[in-house]
């Protein structure tokens, strides 16, 4: 309230109590805060490949430190499909059975073909690589297998990643378990190695966009310890 000063007495400042920074608004394409988008260095990738992201639909809800939005922005020609059993999503088996493709399912087994050891699969003359990737945790990533009859016929490709995962923020549990961006990094690599893969695009900004996340997750989560530790921090001292 305002009060109209009595004499020339200057009035004791107020301390204002701090109120919660209201949240300004999320970026909706990557869904951070907006002082934190990245959208604007993006510079999407048109690569040959084309890439279905099938991602648990939990996984879309906690996209904060998911990386399949991620990797959609950064791959032009790239799909995101929500759900756990895709067996009848409608869009997606539209695209498995589009004979512009040849689709693949990133994931390990004796019959997979290891792209990272130079093994090509084989396409129909005028059919573009679509490679199937599953976003979840490995869990789930099973889980949705299990249920999804049309991701299991699918002939799969393989890889050895080249680096053990980037992404701190998860738990990784094998080495081989990298992120959805990361795996799609390494699908590329591993390509453009075997000229699969235009080899004059540069992949490298994908995992650079991904170092920043975990970098901002990281320092999110120290500020929020910090803050959370501070009114104990005076308890008990003279
Ligand atoms: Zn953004």
């Amino acid at each position: 309230m305002y009060r109209p000063r009595k004499s020339g007495k200057t009035p004791e400042p107020r301390i204002l109590p701090l109120q919660p920074v209201p949240d300004t608004g999320r970026c909706y394409r990557c869904l951070r805060p907006r002082s934190r988008c990245y959208c604007n260095r993006i510079r999407p990738l048109e690569t040959r490949t084309h890439f279905a992201l099938c991602m648990h639909t939990r996984e879309y809800r906690h996209q904060k430190t998911g990386t399949g939005r991620l990797a959609r922005l950064a791959l032009t020609h790239s799909q995101i499909f929500t759900g756990m059993d895709f067996t009848h999503d409608g869009a997606l088996n539209a695209l498995l059975n589009d004979p512009a493709y040849a689709p693949h399912l990133l994931f390990p087994g004796p019959a997979a073909i290891q792209i990272s050891r130079g093994e090509k699969p084989a396409l129909a003359p005028g059919r573009k690589l679509l490679v199937v990737l599953v976003d979840a945790t490995w869990p789930w990533a099973r889980k949705i297998l299990r249920a999804s009859s049309n991701l299991r016929a699918l002939p799969c490709l393989s890889l050895d990643p080249t680096a053990p995962s980037r992404f701190a923020i998860k738990r990784q549990p094998h080495p081989a378990c990298v992120s959805t961006i990361e795996a799609a990094y390494e699908v590329l690599l591993a390509l453009a190695a075997s000229g699969m893969e235009d080899p004059g695009l540069d992949f490298n900004p994908l995992v650079g966009l991904l170092e920043d996340l975990v970098a901002y997750q990281i320092e999110r989560k120290k500020a929020e310890a910090e803050s959370a530790a501070a009114p104990l921090s005076g308890r008990g001292t003279p």
